[in-house]
Protein backbone atom coordinates (compact mmCIF):
# COMPACT_ATOMS: atom_id res chain seq x y z
CA UNK A 1 0.00 0.00 0.00
CA UNK A 2 1.37 2.93 -1.08
CA UNK A 3 1.20 6.01 1.69
CA UNK A 4 1.41 9.54 0.70
CA UNK A 5 4.37 11.75 1.04
CA UNK A 6 5.62 15.30 0.45
CA UNK A 7 9.10 15.40 -0.11
CA UNK A 8 10.49 18.71 1.30
CA UNK A 9 14.55 18.23 1.61
CA UNK A 10 16.77 15.94 -1.19
CA UNK A 11 15.62 12.38 0.13
CA UNK A 12 12.97 13.92 3.40
CA UNK A 13 10.18 12.77 3.73
CA UNK A 14 7.51 14.19 6.28
CA UNK A 15 5.16 11.24 5.62
CA UNK A 16 1.04 12.22 5.95
CA UNK A 17 1.08 16.58 5.36
CA UNK A 18 0.55 18.38 9.13
CA UNK A 19 -2.69 19.52 8.26
CA UNK A 20 -3.88 16.07 7.73
CA UNK A 21 -2.49 14.65 10.71
CA UNK A 22 -4.36 13.99 14.02
CA UNK A 23 -1.48 15.32 16.58
CA UNK A 24 -2.47 17.33 19.81
CA UNK A 25 -0.75 20.55 18.59
CA UNK A 26 2.15 20.16 20.87
CA UNK A 27 5.27 19.26 18.97
CA UNK A 28 5.70 21.66 16.04
CA UNK A 29 8.13 22.06 12.71
CA UNK A 30 9.68 25.23 12.23
CA UNK A 31 12.18 26.63 10.29
CA UNK A 32 14.74 28.42 13.20
CA UNK A 33 17.18 30.97 12.40
CA UNK A 34 20.50 30.34 13.92
CA UNK A 35 21.31 33.24 16.20
CA UNK A 36 24.56 32.83 18.11
CA UNK A 37 26.91 29.81 18.38
CA UNK A 38 29.85 29.57 20.96
CA UNK A 39 32.19 27.30 21.11
CA UNK A 40 34.10 24.96 24.30
CA UNK A 41 36.83 22.72 24.41
CA UNK A 42 36.52 19.08 23.26
CA UNK A 43 34.55 20.37 20.33
CA UNK A 44 31.18 21.21 22.46
CA UNK A 45 28.91 23.97 20.99
CA UNK A 46 25.82 26.06 22.38
CA UNK A 47 23.71 27.60 19.84
CA UNK A 48 20.83 29.68 20.16
CA UNK A 49 17.75 29.10 17.51
CA UNK A 50 15.49 31.30 16.79
CA UNK A 51 12.15 28.57 17.36
CA UNK A 52 9.54 30.30 18.48
CA UNK A 53 6.80 27.50 18.85
CA UNK A 54 9.41 25.02 20.66
CA UNK A 55 10.27 27.28 22.96
CA UNK A 56 6.68 28.26 23.77
CA UNK A 57 5.43 24.78 24.55
CA UNK A 58 9.10 23.06 26.12
CA UNK A 59 9.48 22.38 29.45
CA UNK A 60 12.52 21.07 31.83
CA UNK A 61 13.48 17.60 30.03
CA UNK A 62 12.19 18.46 26.21
CA UNK A 63 14.23 17.85 23.12
CA UNK A 64 14.26 18.54 19.38
CA UNK A 65 15.31 16.93 16.28
CA UNK A 66 17.36 19.40 14.24
CA UNK A 67 17.97 18.95 10.71
CA UNK A 68 21.88 19.98 10.96
CA UNK A 69 22.13 21.05 7.06
CA UNK A 70 19.68 20.67 3.83
CA UNK A 71 21.47 17.99 2.03
CA UNK A 72 21.25 15.58 5.61
CA UNK A 73 17.80 13.75 5.93
CA UNK A 74 18.16 12.66 9.21
CA UNK A 75 17.65 14.62 12.29
CA UNK A 76 19.78 14.82 15.09
CA UNK A 77 17.76 14.48 19.04
CA UNK A 78 19.18 16.96 20.92
CA UNK A 79 18.01 18.43 24.09
CA UNK A 80 17.02 21.93 25.25
CA UNK A 81 19.01 23.51 27.95
CA UNK A 82 17.53 27.35 27.86
CA UNK A 83 14.55 28.32 26.17
CA UNK A 84 13.08 31.80 26.25
CA UNK A 85 9.62 31.91 25.44
CA UNK A 86 9.00 35.74 25.35
CA UNK A 87 12.08 36.08 22.50
CA UNK A 88 11.13 33.15 20.85
CA UNK A 89 14.30 30.84 20.91
CA UNK A 90 15.93 27.77 22.21
CA UNK A 91 19.57 27.07 23.56
CA UNK A 92 21.18 23.94 22.75
CA UNK A 93 24.50 21.80 23.90
CA UNK A 94 26.67 19.65 22.17
CA UNK A 95 28.86 17.83 21.61
CA UNK A 96 30.61 16.64 18.18
CA UNK A 97 30.23 12.42 17.31
CA UNK A 98 30.26 12.34 13.79
CA UNK A 99 29.06 13.42 10.53
CA UNK A 100 25.74 15.42 11.68
CA UNK A 101 27.16 17.40 13.86
CA UNK A 102 29.77 18.38 12.34
CA UNK A 103 28.16 19.71 9.32
CA UNK A 104 25.65 21.87 12.26
CA UNK A 105 28.71 23.56 13.79
CA UNK A 106 29.69 24.80 9.86
CA UNK A 107 26.21 26.80 9.64
CA UNK A 108 26.31 29.79 9.30
CA UNK A 109 24.69 32.79 12.03
CA UNK A 110 21.36 32.92 10.21
CA UNK A 111 20.96 29.69 8.51
CA UNK A 112 17.63 28.15 8.78
CA UNK A 113 17.81 25.10 11.32
CA UNK A 114 14.66 22.98 11.08
CA UNK A 115 13.34 22.48 14.49
CA UNK A 116 11.35 19.99 15.28
CA UNK A 117 10.11 19.62 19.20
CA UNK A 118 9.52 19.84 21.57
CA UNK A 119 9.43 15.97 22.39
CA UNK A 120 9.91 14.38 25.67
CA UNK A 121 7.67 14.52 28.84
CA UNK A 122 9.38 17.09 30.79
CA UNK A 123 10.50 16.34 35.24
CA UNK A 124 8.10 16.23 37.61
CA UNK A 125 8.98 17.79 40.75
CA UNK A 126 7.48 17.97 44.16
CA UNK A 127 6.73 21.05 45.86
CA UNK A 128 7.14 19.43 49.26
CA UNK A 129 10.67 18.34 48.32
CA UNK A 130 11.99 21.78 47.57
CA UNK A 131 15.22 20.46 47.96
CA UNK A 132 16.16 19.04 44.66
CA UNK A 133 19.05 16.80 43.85
CA UNK A 134 19.73 16.87 39.81
CA UNK A 135 22.25 14.67 38.59
CA UNK A 136 23.30 15.11 35.22
CA UNK A 137 27.04 13.85 33.32
CA UNK A 138 27.91 14.78 29.61
CA UNK A 139 24.52 15.44 27.50
CA UNK A 140 23.03 14.83 30.66
CA UNK A 141 24.15 18.45 31.70
CA UNK A 142 21.92 20.56 29.50
CA UNK A 143 17.77 19.47 30.88
CA UNK A 144 19.84 19.76 34.16
CA UNK A 145 20.15 23.40 33.53
CA UNK A 146 17.21 23.78 32.20
CA UNK A 147 15.09 22.44 35.30
CA UNK A 148 17.58 24.62 37.87
CA UNK A 149 17.39 27.61 36.04
CA UNK A 150 13.15 27.02 35.79
CA UNK A 151 13.05 26.06 39.27
CA UNK A 152 14.79 29.40 40.68
CA UNK A 153 12.06 30.97 39.04
CA UNK A 154 9.01 28.98 40.33
CA UNK A 155 9.57 30.56 43.97
CA UNK A 156 5.84 30.80 44.67
CA UNK A 157 4.80 27.51 43.84
CA UNK A 158 7.89 26.31 46.73
CA UNK A 159 11.29 27.26 48.43
CA UNK A 160 13.29 25.53 45.03
CA UNK A 161 17.24 24.80 46.49
CA UNK A 162 17.99 22.93 43.36
CA UNK A 163 21.38 21.59 43.84
CA UNK A 164 23.32 19.97 40.84
CA UNK A 165 26.10 17.72 40.51
CA UNK A 166 27.28 17.58 36.86
CA UNK A 167 30.66 15.51 35.52
CA UNK A 168 32.14 15.45 32.46
CA UNK A 169 34.96 13.97 30.70
CA UNK A 170 36.12 17.28 29.23
CA UNK A 171 35.95 20.63 30.27
CA UNK A 172 33.11 21.70 31.27
CA UNK A 173 31.40 23.99 28.41
CA UNK A 174 30.68 26.93 30.66
CA UNK A 175 32.31 30.12 31.27
CA UNK A 176 32.79 31.64 34.66
CA UNK A 177 31.16 35.35 35.09
CA UNK A 178 33.50 38.10 36.79
CA UNK A 179 30.68 38.69 39.46
CA UNK A 180 31.07 34.69 40.25
CA UNK A 181 34.26 35.46 41.58
CA UNK A 182 35.36 36.97 44.81
CA UNK A 183 38.97 37.21 46.19
CA UNK A 184 38.32 35.21 50.14
CA UNK A 185 36.57 32.24 51.35
CA UNK A 186 34.87 34.80 53.94
CA UNK A 187 33.64 36.95 50.97
CA UNK A 188 32.08 33.58 49.50
CA UNK A 189 30.46 32.45 53.10
CA UNK A 190 29.09 36.29 53.47
CA UNK A 191 27.11 35.53 50.09
CA UNK A 192 25.74 32.72 50.99
CA UNK A 193 24.99 33.98 54.27
CA UNK A 194 22.77 36.77 52.32
CA UNK A 195 21.43 33.98 50.08
CA UNK A 196 20.27 31.33 52.07
CA UNK A 197 19.98 33.01 55.46
CA UNK A 198 22.13 33.65 58.81
CA UNK A 199 20.35 30.87 60.76
CA UNK A 200 21.33 27.55 58.90
CA UNK A 201 17.83 27.28 58.01
CA UNK A 202 17.67 27.55 54.64
CA UNK A 203 21.15 26.48 53.86
CA UNK A 204 21.66 23.64 50.88
CA UNK A 205 22.28 20.67 52.39
CA UNK A 206 25.66 20.12 51.28
CA UNK A 207 28.31 23.00 50.72
CA UNK A 208 31.50 21.78 49.77
CA UNK A 209 35.11 23.87 49.80
CA UNK A 210 37.29 21.62 47.56
CA UNK A 211 40.76 22.93 47.39
CA UNK A 212 43.66 22.22 45.10
CA UNK A 213 46.73 19.93 45.98
CA UNK A 214 48.22 21.38 49.02
CA UNK A 215 52.14 22.75 48.01
CA UNK A 216 52.74 23.60 51.23
CA UNK A 217 54.61 20.09 52.05
CA UNK A 218 54.35 20.41 55.73
CA UNK A 219 54.79 16.83 56.76
CA UNK A 220 58.27 16.52 56.57
CA UNK A 221 58.73 19.28 53.98
CA UNK A 222 57.88 16.87 51.20
CA UNK A 223 55.82 18.01 48.58
CA UNK A 224 53.57 14.89 47.04
CA UNK A 225 51.05 15.42 44.70
CA UNK A 226 47.67 13.67 43.97
CA UNK A 227 47.96 12.34 47.34
CA UNK A 228 44.79 14.47 48.51
CA UNK A 229 42.47 17.07 46.27
CA UNK A 230 42.71 17.01 42.95
CA UNK A 231 45.90 17.70 40.32
CA UNK A 232 43.25 19.29 38.23
CA UNK A 233 40.23 21.98 39.08
CA UNK A 234 37.31 23.04 37.63
CA UNK A 235 35.06 25.12 38.86
CA UNK A 236 31.73 25.69 37.98
CA UNK A 237 29.56 28.53 38.98
CA UNK A 238 25.68 29.72 38.60
CA UNK A 239 24.37 32.65 38.54
CA UNK A 240 22.18 32.69 40.97
C1 LIG B 1 16.81 12.42 23.60
C2 LIG B 1 18.26 12.73 23.27
C3 LIG B 1 18.81 13.91 23.71
C4 LIG B 1 20.14 14.20 23.42
N1 LIG B 1 20.66 15.39 23.85
C5 LIG B 1 21.91 15.70 23.54
C6 LIG B 1 22.46 16.96 23.93
O1 LIG B 1 21.79 17.78 24.57
N2 LIG B 1 23.74 17.22 23.57
C7 LIG B 1 24.50 16.33 22.84
O2 LIG B 1 25.67 16.63 22.57
N3 LIG B 1 24.01 15.15 22.47
C8 LIG B 1 22.75 14.81 22.78
N4 LIG B 1 22.25 13.60 22.39
C9 LIG B 1 23.11 12.70 21.60
C10 LIG B 1 23.13 13.21 20.16
O3 LIG B 1 21.85 13.09 19.60
C11 LIG B 1 24.09 12.35 19.32
O4 LIG B 1 25.37 12.46 19.88
C12 LIG B 1 24.09 12.90 17.91
O5 LIG B 1 22.89 12.50 17.27
C13 LIG B 1 25.30 12.37 17.17
O6 LIG B 1 25.25 12.90 15.89
P1 LIG B 1 26.58 13.09 15.07
O7 LIG B 1 26.24 13.56 13.73
O8 LIG B 1 27.56 13.91 15.83
O9 LIG B 1 27.17 11.63 15.03
P2 LIG B 1 26.63 10.32 14.15
O10 LIG B 1 27.89 9.71 13.67
O11 LIG B 1 25.65 10.75 13.15
O12 LIG B 1 25.92 9.54 15.24
C14 LIG B 1 26.59 8.99 16.37
C15 LIG B 1 25.63 8.10 17.12
O13 LIG B 1 24.38 8.77 17.39
C16 LIG B 1 23.26 8.04 16.86
N5 LIG B 1 22.27 8.95 16.24
C17 LIG B 1 22.50 9.85 15.27
N6 LIG B 1 21.34 10.49 14.95
C18 LIG B 1 20.36 9.93 15.70
C19 LIG B 1 18.93 10.12 15.81
N7 LIG B 1 18.26 11.00 15.05
N8 LIG B 1 18.25 9.37 16.71
C20 LIG B 1 18.88 8.49 17.48
N9 LIG B 1 20.21 8.24 17.42
C21 LIG B 1 20.94 8.95 16.54
C22 LIG B 1 23.84 7.08 15.83
O14 LIG B 1 23.10 5.87 15.81
C23 LIG B 1 25.25 6.84 16.31
O15 LIG B 1 25.31 5.74 17.19
C24 LIG B 1 20.93 13.28 22.68
C25 LIG B 1 20.37 12.09 22.24
C26 LIG B 1 19.05 11.80 22.53
C27 LIG B 1 18.46 10.50 22.04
Amino acid sequence: MSVPCTIDAPGRSRGTPPDQRAHRDSIFVEDGKLLARQEYPGKQFVIRVHAPKCAAAATPGSFAHLTCDPERPMRRPLSLMRVDPRAGWIEILYKIVGPGLEALSQQPVGATISVLGPIGKGFVVNPSRPRTLLIGGGVGIPPMVFLAESLKQRQAEARWQPLVLMGSEIEFPFRARPSQIVPHLADALRILRTRHGADGAGWPSMTAVVTGPSRTGDIERILVLGAHGPKRLTVLLLEG
